[in-house]
């Protein structure tokens, strides 16, 4: 086994890792650009090397510095996360080049499976069933255009070395084909310095469903069932869960089968995921792999006991995988909420800043994996994710119940985040009865407007009390929250510190 391991990533997932790390025994090194000197990730590995400027380009991107920290540190192996050098095969190669291990697939691995158009043959070739659309990319209009009739309109334009739904594009009609086309390749170029893009049909609110496989470096593969992630906005996932409520056993079985099957064809070993679309009539088409651990990992390690993060570092090691399909069972249900700091009644815009008051939520099945700490500055550069709340419960009821008590207990002042909006997806009838396509989010969630202050009593007075805590502002006569209409002439004090100014239709009076 390892004895030290180079943690090549920031926020929440570094924080995981390193956590692993411990448990294992293993010394945790962490890097850092100049803008994450006081980061939790920071403060919680044994070393931790200063990589460069805030620019990714220059720090958690930036190869040469990363190969540089691991020799100066002694690590024997890195940890990429997700994001950042995570899928890149060169970066594999290059480490492999140097005698340092990769925790993940191998190169050929990764570059197969990062080439959609390409899994799209490999998959095709295995008898995995694909989304109807084109195998090659073509290089001329009329070609896409003859595809777009064959499949029928929507179609979706698609980046082949896409990710993360850049150079993706929906067309409706023919007339707006050749633009779409042309945005997609330009938006294609600047993400990832390939124009291709290809065409599949677009299926009408189709759920999505992924199956999580581990694969030893000997070609043992198992796969530990199904994440349900159909909740997203802008193609990007906010809520997980596991089971999903849209399975069987027999379509559970088959996709699982078919997911192990997808990544025996592409030569696959340690962690990853192999994405379906499922349609209304319950047929399932594969979307891609997703080589590494993605950020909604935990719910499946809640409900199926398995730390994957563990096993990922235990099979880059050469370990065996030590687990049979038959040994794993799901138990109970898990959910994830991805807090983000993003101001969702502004157009989800970043809300870097300043975290004057952080309160997580605890108790019995509930997991925060967190990259914050209060008094910390939420840089701007990166990602925007905060933390994650997972919670685990015996059935999906009570999962449900939980997570809404635990987002009530979460309270994060000083930026805006996504707190208020999750507790409106999760207490929403059709997401409470299981009915969430990919559609959930865009047709039920438009223009979405805050709560009204009396929604909110309970958890503003709870962090009233904490900040008057924290501060000792008001001690004479202690101040309380008195809810307000939204900017009422006269009566607003302004408060004297930022986290009032969050608070939103409230002021600061006597109570009366
Ligand atoms: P990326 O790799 O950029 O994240 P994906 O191919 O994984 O893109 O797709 C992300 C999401 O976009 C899917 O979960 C789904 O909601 C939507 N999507 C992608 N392809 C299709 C399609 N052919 N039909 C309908 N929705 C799609």
């Amino acid at each position: 086994m390892f004895k030290k391991i180079l943690i090549a990533n920031r926020g929440e997932i570094a924080v995981r890792i390193i956590r692993a790390c411990r448990e294992m025994g293993i010394v945790p090194v962490a890097v850092f650009s100049a803008a994450d000197r006081r980061s939790p990730h920071v403060l919680l590995a044994d070393e931790a090397v200063c990589l460069g400027p805030a620019p990714a380009s220059e720090s958690y991107l930036h190869m040469d510095r990363i190969v540089q920290a691991v020799r100066q540190t002694g690590a024997e192996a890195v940890h990429p996360g997700y994001g950042f050098l995570s899928e890149n095969a060169a970066f594999a190669r290059r480490l492999e080049a140097e005698g340092i291990v990769f925790i993940g697939p191998r190169a050929e691995a990764l570059e197969l499976v990062g080439d959609k158009v390409r899994a799209r043959q490999t998959m095709e070739k295995a008898g995995i069933p694909i989304i109807p659309g084109m195998k090659t990319v073509p290089t001329d209009l009329a070609e896409y255009r003859a595809a777009a009739r064959s499949l029928g309109f929507p179609v979706i334009v698609k980046a082949s070395a896409g990710g993360g739904g850049k150079g993706m594009r929906i067309v409706l009609r023919e007339e707006g084909l050749e633009a779409a086309i042309e945005a997609g390749r330009r938006e294609a170029k600047s993400a990832f310095g390939d124009a291709s893009v290809y065409l599949e049909k677009y299926l009408d609110a189709p759920r999505h469903v992924e199956i999580q496989v581990l694969a030893d470096n000997a070609g043992h593969t198992v796969h530990l069932f199904e994440r349900e992630c159909s909740v997203q906005r802008r193609h990007q996932k906010i809520v997980e869960e596991t089971p999903s409520p849209a399975l069987d056993p027999a379509l559970r079985a088959r996709m699982g089968e078919t997911a192990v099957r997808a990544m025996r064809a592409a030569g696959y070993n340690n962690a990853g995921t192999v994405e379906f679309l499922l349609d209304k009539d319950r047929n399932f088409y594969f979307l891609e792999v997703n080589a590494r651990l993605q950020v909604e990992h935990p719910v499946t390690e809640l409900v199926t006991g398995v730390d994957l993060v563990r096993q990922q570092i235990r099979i880059a090691a050469g370990g065996t995988l030590g687990l049979a399909q038959a040994d794993l069972k799901q138990n109970g249900h898990a959910l994830e909420c991805r807090i983000y700091a993003e101001d969702p009644a502004n157009g989800f815009l970043p809300s870097p800043g300043k975290i004057l008051l952080l309160r997580e939520p605890k108790g019995p099945g509930v997991r925060v994996d967190s990259g914050i700490y209060g008094g910390w500055e939420v840089p701007i550069t990166y990602d925007p994710i905060l933390a994650k709340l997972i919670v685990w419960a015996e059935d999906r009821e009570a999962a449900c119940r939980r997570m809404a008590a635990a987002l009530d207990g979460f309270v994060v002042l000083g930026i805006r985040t996504t707190i208020d909006f999750l507790k409106d997806v999760v207490g929403h009838p059709d997401f409470r009865a299981g009915r969430t396509d990919t559609a959930f989010i865009p047709t039920r969630f438009e223009g979405w407007r805050s709560p009204e202050a009396d929604e909110e009593t309970a958890s503003i007075a709870a962090a009233a009390a904490a900040i008057e805590e924290m501060t000792g502002w008001g001690t004479a006569s202690s101040p309380v929250l008195v809810a307000t209409t939204r900017a009422t002439a006269g009566g607003r004090k302004e408060a004297p510190d930022g986290p009032w100014r969050t608070l939103g239709p409230w002021r600061i009076g006597s109570g009366t």
